[in-house]
């Protein structure tokens, strides 16, 4: 058997291999090495995904802060909201 092409080698990143390319890969080193380094990567990737949280755009990952911080007053029959930010 050839060498496992590149975008099947990023494609065992997170794939079980079959039965000829899992052969193959305990035979060859250069494609052992690659099919290591891809699930290394799609095994970072899994971890940022969760350490990454909620995104800066939804709502519910700035409202927390906005709670403690903002205000809103009726003076003179207007409406006035003050927002108050902290540095850490
Ligand atoms: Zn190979």
């Amino acid at each position: 058997m050839s060498h496992l092409s590149t975008e099947r080698l990023a494609a065992l990143g997170d794939e079980a291999p079959t039965p000829v390319e899992a052969a193959h890969l305990a035979t060859c080193e250069a494609c052992a090495r690659e099919h290591a380094a891809y699930r290394a990567l799609v095994a970072m990737a899994h971890e940022e995904r969760g350490a990454i949280g909620i995104p800066l755009t939804r709502f519910e990952a700035i409202a927390s802060a906005l709670a403690g911080a903002a205000s809103v007053t009726v003076a003179d029959g207007r409406i006035r909201m003050g927002l108050s930010v902290s540095r850490r």
